[in-house]
């Protein structure tokens, strides 16, 4: 009579490990359960207990595979900025927590680059936003490409990002926003018009919350805007 104890376990199984992972699970349960099983019952009990097995199981694999593939696509939802494919600012969020915590934790260093392209509006009045919106893709997939895998980029405005870069210092910043802003005057966006980015550099600091070292580099890019465009300013 114990043997009833399996379904809610099978259920319980698959609604708390990857789908995989409890089929595998699933599997050894019931491997154990036969030689208690075989015994005391005859063939027909125990062709009734392994099919009500195998079927809830297998609705309860499908459910948790449904399930696991709409946590990932909401994932992707909340995360991603739907045009570029970039983080959002919730996940810039999420991430500066994680990196000032381990720099609080562990003093592991981080630096921030943010960037903003230049004279951004007379692009969309001149070309229409469509091709605004191809420039942005293009952009970011130029940044996408350059910067390393522990650094991640977010697009958090209309035509401005950021490249957080943990465990790099000022000088690693620097030069990865100077290559950064090099790459975009390089490459041709658009005929006729260069299409140019300005960026602001900061190490994060003691006692600083991602908030504070935002706006420092907030205020490096402004300086960066002021001495003309398509530059990278340090903020120390
Ligand atoms: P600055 O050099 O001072 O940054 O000038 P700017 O024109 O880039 O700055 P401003 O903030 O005045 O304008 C930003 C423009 O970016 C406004 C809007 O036309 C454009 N923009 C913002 N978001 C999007 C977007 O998602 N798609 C497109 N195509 N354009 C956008
Ligand atoms: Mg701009
Ligand atoms: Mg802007």
């Amino acid at each position: 009579v114990q043997i009833y104890w399996i379904f809610p376990a099978l259920m319980a199984m698959f609604y708390l490990v990857q789908p995989r992972e409890a089929v595998i699970g699933a599997a050894i349960t019931v491997a154990t359960l036969l030689p208690a099983v075989l015994p005391a019952n005859n063939a027909h009990e125990t062709g009734t207990i392994f099919t009500t097995i195998l079927v809830t199981s297998a609705f309860a694999f499908a459910f948790s595979l449904i399930t696991s593939r709409q946590r990932e696509q909401l994932l992707v939802l909340a995360t991603k900025d739907p045009l570029t494919g970039a983080g959002n600012r919730r996940a810039l969020e999420t991430k500066l927590s994680e990196v000032v915590n381990a720099f609080r934790r562990s003093g592991t260093i981080a630096s921030l680059v943010l960037i903003d392209l230049d004279h951004f509006k007379e692009v969309n009045d001149a070309y229409g936003h469509a091709v605004g919106d191809q420039i942005l893709k293009r952009v970011t997939k130029i940044l996408d490409l350059r910067i390393r895998v522990t650094d991640s980029l977010y697009r958090i405005g209309g035509e401005e990002f950021v490249v957080v870069l943990s465990g790099a210092n000022l000088e690693r910043a620097v030069y990865l926003a100077e290559q950064l802003r090099t790459l975009v005057d390089a490459n041709e966006l658009v005929p006729d018009h260069a299409v140019t980015i300005s960026l602001g550099v900061a190490e994060l600091k003691k006692g600083e919350n991602g908030n504070d070292w935002l706006h420092r580099a907030d205020e490096a890019l402004y300086r960066a805007k002021d001495a003309g465009r398509n530059s990278t300013s340090i903020s120390d």
